[in-house]
């Protein structure tokens, strides 16, 4: 904020001071100077009575004796006086013995003086014979011309009146600057400091207190201002302080300090939004508690919050993997699961959950078993918005509720039966070594070179009690979900090589076996010292066993990748890279890794006759791992047309139904047996 300098308080000053010095200046002049008109007239009547004072005695001589010439000579002396206009000496009654008189004096200045002290004045005075008669003969009388006085009077008026002036200007100049210096200027400094305040931060810089007015009034302004704006700052906190309670007991679940459901909804839309654009499932869990109730009637309701506050803790140690966690009121709660790929995410979480619940609270030294039902929706199957995902979780909890409790249920029932079967198989998939239910079936892979059997893919079965054979592509991604895929690729790999010595020994001596590996297994340290062990137990040749890894495996990480294949080529294993083609092929990757074969997928092998791209792609594949000095595989042959295709482009090996499905190890002998008196292929 600029100060407009005619706004200026000082300017104002100056203005106001010299207007009343001069105003001051004028009146007392003009006092003075009426004073003086005063003494002028008064210095008239001095100088007339002293004038007739002086010829008194020779006017009286002259009178008393009648002498006209002396009269005339008294008479010419009078007039010696340059103010005497009119002078004469007689008896009233008589003619007049002596008299002259002469015109007034012209000066410039009579019209200002006459009216103060007027054209002319007699005066006049008796002439007495001596006493003790005293006998009166007659009057002497004079008129003065005041022109000569006016002009003194005049002269001495104008220097009272502009010394008077400017005595009260110096004044009021010397007032202005003392006011100036102590007051204004001081001033200007402290409303610079107070144009530098920080209005957020009014007390961050005190107002300095000014040099030499540290005691006066100013010190004091100072002081107060300090004071005033340190409470200013203090206010403003308090008020921030109110503030952000207020917004927080509007968007924060008083109880446990989770969000309440406006704020739930908020950051669902969010989520909601950030997962339509990127197609992401997000799933929605509403946990009610079972009978909270009764808990609440039979402890208290001190013990109630104190459970709700527990609640939120166990329930707050599952928040890295969700996108929100609410309290939606009473004893409902909600999680929002963000970025989720399959159902079964949500359905691993609420079983958690539930699972997590399972230990009891130590409330009041009371142990209290909590139990809750969980509903479940999905996005975006189940509804597009906040409202509908949220209002059906919730009713599906409390239909949930009236079936059986200590549960979860999502909203569609198809998924609900879906997921439940996953849980229930990945249970049973924790007992399935132990209880014996896998065992490994075996397909062939012809070398087309020579149409002999050069290799045998192990693939594992799970003969399920309930549900009959489980196909791998269920069991396997649950059991690398709950981490048993390493004893079970252990158990594979184990009877693999078994079984591989027992056909070696039956004179198959050139015959190799390719076992899958699951990408966990591929990171599992221990997995190099285990193919060793299981190569030196089992007497195998080296290049007998052919690990098969699958490319989203690889990429993941692929210096730790190759890391791996190398530490398992140098156990003595082949390294083949399974499903080519689905995943990222690059062929830098390619490269960098420490692989022997390749195997095309069976997806593109299937459809080459009918469709000329995967027909190109299967070339390229095949053209590609020649190029890179790698066996190539063509999996997934079915007819002759297909085998004569990848024949054609020069593939290596190939494997499928149009040799021999996946069989059982005593089959796959009786099937090495006829292999080896006729030519595969024309079986
Ligand atoms: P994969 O490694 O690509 O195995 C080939 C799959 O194709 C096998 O299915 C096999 O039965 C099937 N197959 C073979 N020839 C043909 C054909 O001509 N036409 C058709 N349509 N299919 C054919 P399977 O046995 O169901 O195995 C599925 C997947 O499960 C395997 O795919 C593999 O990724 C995994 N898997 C199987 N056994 C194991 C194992 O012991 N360990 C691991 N980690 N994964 C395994
Ligand atoms: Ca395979
Ligand atoms: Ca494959």
């Amino acid at each position: 904020m600029k100060l407009e300098l005619k706004n200026s308080l000082s300017v104002k000053l100056l203005r106001v001071v010299l207007l009343s010095a001069l105003v001051v200046g004028v009146v007392l002049s003009c006092a003075q100077i009426v004073y003086d008109a005063y003494k002028t007239r008064q210095a008239v009547a001095t100088d007339a009575e002293r004038i007739l004072d002086m010829f008194r005695d020779p006017s009286t001589q002259a009178v008393y004796s009648l002498d006209r010439e002396m009269g005339m000579q008294v008479i010419e002396g009078l007039f010696q006086d340059q103010a005497v206009r009119m002078a004469s000496i007689g008896h009233p009654n008589e003619t007049l013995l002596a008299e002259k008189s002469r015109d007034l004096e012209a000066t410039p200045t009579r019209w200002l003086t006459d009216p103060i002290l007027g054209q002319e004045r007699s005066f006049t005075t008796q002439l007495v014979g001596r006493s003790p008669y005293s006998e009166y003969y007659g009057d002497l009388r004079i008129t003065l011309d005041t022109a000569t006085y006016g002009e003194g009077f005049l002269i001495n008026s104008m220097i009272i009146f502009i010394s008077g002036v400017l005595r009260a200007l110096a004044m009021g100049m010397v007032l202005y600057l003392v006011y100036h210096w102590l007051l204004t200027k001081p001033l200007s400094r402290i409303i610079e400091h107070l144009t530098n305040i920080n209005p957020d931060r009014p007390s961050e810089h005190q107002l300095p207190l000014l040099k030499g007015h540290e005691k006066n009034e100013l010190g004091l302004w100072v002081n107060t201002a300090n004071q005033l704006l340190a409470s200013i700052e203090r206010n403003t906190h308090l008020r921030h302080e109110a503030e952000s309670s207020l917004l927080r007991m509007a968007q924060y679940d008083f109880l446990t300090g989770l969000p309440n459901r406006q704020q739930l909804q908020r950051q669902l839309d969010k989520i909601l939004m950030d997962s339509g654009r990127v197609q992401h499932r997000v799933a929605v869990l509403c946990v009610g508690l079972d009978d909270f109730k009764g808990i609440n009637e039979q402890f208290s309701y001190q013990a109630g919050d104190q459970l709700l506050l527990a609640l939120a803790d166990r329930l707050r140690a599952h928040s890295g993997r969700l996108g929100s966690l609410a309290r939606l009121g009473g004893d409902q709660f909600a999680l929002v699961q963000a970025d989720i790929e399959q159902p079964y995410e949500a359905a691993e979480l609420a079983q958690n959950i539930l699972d997590d619940l399972e230990a009891p609270f130590a409330v009041d030294g009371e142990e209290i078993r909590l139990r809750a039902t969980i509903g479940i929706t999905l996005f975006p199957e189940d509804g597009d918005s906040t409202e509908k995902l949220l209002q059906k979780a919730e009713q599906t909890m409390t239909l949930a509720k009236t079936r059986s409790r200590n549960r979860y249920q999502f909203y569609i029932a198809s998924v609900d039966s879906e997921m439940r079967r996953r849980r229930e198989l990945e249970k049973d998939l924790r007992e399935a070594l132990v209880r014996d239910q896998f065992h490994l079936v075996y397909q062939p892979q012809i070398s087309y070179r020579d149409q002999r059997v050069v290799g045998i893919e192990a693939l594992i079965r799970w003969n399920h009690p309930e549900h009959g054979l489980v196909p791998p592509d269920q069991f396997i991604p649950l059991a690398e979900q709950n981490g048993s895929i390493i004893t079970i690729g252990e158990w594979v790999l184990d009877q693999a090589c078994r079984q591989l010595r027992e056909w070696h020994d039956q004179g198959f001596i050139d015959l190799r076996m390719a076992v899958n590996l699951s990408t966990v297994q591929l990171h599992h340290a221990e997995l190099p010292r285990v193919v060793n062990n299981l190569l030196q137990i089992y007497r195998l040749p080296p290049r007998s066993l052919e690990l098969e890894v699958t490319e989203t495996g690889l990429m993941e990480d692929i210096s730790t990748a190759a890391q791996h294949l190398l530490s398992l080529r140098r156990s003595g294993a082949l390294i083949a890279i399974d499903d080519f083609g689905t995943g990222y092929s690059s062929l830098s990757y390619l490269k960098s890794l420490p692989l022997d074969k390749i195997k095309i997928d069976k997806s593109f092998v299937q459809d080459l006759i009918d469709d000329d791209d995967d027909a190109t792609i299967v070339r390229a594949i095949i053209q590609l791992g020649k190029s890179l000095g790698m066996q190539v595989i063509a999996e997934g042959v079915e007819t002759r047309e297909q085998e004569a295709y990848v024949i054609s482009e020069g593939c290596h090996e190939g494997q499928g139904y149009f040799y021999s499905k996946p069989l059982p190890a005593r089959e796959l002998l009786a099937y090495l047996k006829q292999a080896q008196r006729t030519r595969v292929g024309v079986l």
